[in-house]
């Protein structure tokens, strides 16, 4: 569809408005949504539909200084700028490029040693063997950040792929065993494609649930199995990590969460899989040149 349409459909020609994600990155599928940013100075999510596409809406503030926000910005194409702001904007991260990606890398290696601290301080706690999943895949966000791929749910399995064939290291491996991509069976699939829209639907409610049954299904009919298996973890990661401080109150969504992000409760593997997180965690922080 030409982005010019959604503009005029969404009624948006007076809006600062960018398009990012995978559909200006040139990796997208047929099942991908378009991604659009709406510097109105609000923070919500939305999800339309605009003729066959699924529009995913982000509202944003154009003065926001937040690192995580501004380097997905990263090649963001301009749909609209009235007065400018966003042409500013985005001259001013592009001055900054390199910095961003690496200190965004730094943060989520040090939020993965930080799971697996929590997790290793009570292994019987039901939320142990979530933070480790989390820090598996925060790790995995580092390790495409610092090979200059994009932070995508969909896409980040192939980076992942990708640049483990170019490098000699054993990272690759110990995040697809950690999160247990062998397990990616189509009935798997389907139960924890249930489970994870529920849960977006519980703490998201923003209609997040039509883009990730598109997706399940895309990638099930095309026999991307560990490439769904990845998507749905790394997309209740997402939902987890806002509400990271206080999730624990929740008990109750150890239950959904157990099926969502397919856990498995062994606390010698828990045990196991912190020390092999905390080990690689340390290792990736003492290559870098973070700035
Ligand atoms: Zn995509």
């Amino acid at each position: 569809m030409d982005t010019n349409q959604i503009i005029s459909k969404l009624d948006l020609s007076n809006h600062t408005v960018g398009l990012g994600g995978c559909k200006v990155h040139k990796t997208t599928l047929s099942c991908c949504e378009y991604n659009i940013t709406i510097f109105d100075g609000g923070n919500q999510i939305e999800t339309k539909t605009v003729g066959n596409e699924l529009i995913r809406i982000h509202h944003a503030k154009i003065l926001d200084s937040d690192p995580d926000l501004l380097q997905k910005y990263d090649s963001m194409e301009i749909l609209s700028d009235p007065n400018w702001d966003l042409r500013t904007l985005l001259s001013k991260i592009n001055d900054k490029n390199e910095k961003l990606r690496l200190s965004v890398a730094k943060k989520s290696i040090i939020d993965a040693i930080f799971f697996t601290t929590r997790a290793k301080q009570d292994l019987d706690n039901e939320f142990a063997s979530i933070w480790i999943k989390c820090s598996a895949l925060l790790i995995a966000d580092a390790l495409v950040l610092l090979s200059s791929y994009q932070r995508s749910p969909t896409h980040m399995m192939e980076f992942l792929r990708q640049s483990a064939k170019n490098k000699q290291n054993d990272s690759f491996t110990i995040i697809t065993e950690i999160l247990g991509l062998e397990r990616a069976t189509p009935s798997l699939l389907a139960r924890m494609v249930k489970s994870t829209i529920g849960f977006s639907d519980m703490i998201e409610n923003n209609g997040h649930g039509s883009i990730i049954e598109n997706k399940y299904r895309f990638l099930v009919e095309n026999s991307l199995l560990s490439d769904c298996y990845f998507y749905l973890v790394c997309i209740n990661k997402n939902i987890i990590l806002p509400i990271r401080d206080t999730i624990h109150k929740r008990p109750e969504l150890v239950h959904i969460l157990k099926t969502a992000l397919d856990l498995e409760h062994d606390r010698t593997k828990l045990e196991q899989q912190a020390n092999q997180l905390q080990q690689k965690g340390n290792e990736l922080i003492g290559l870098g040149n973070y700035g």
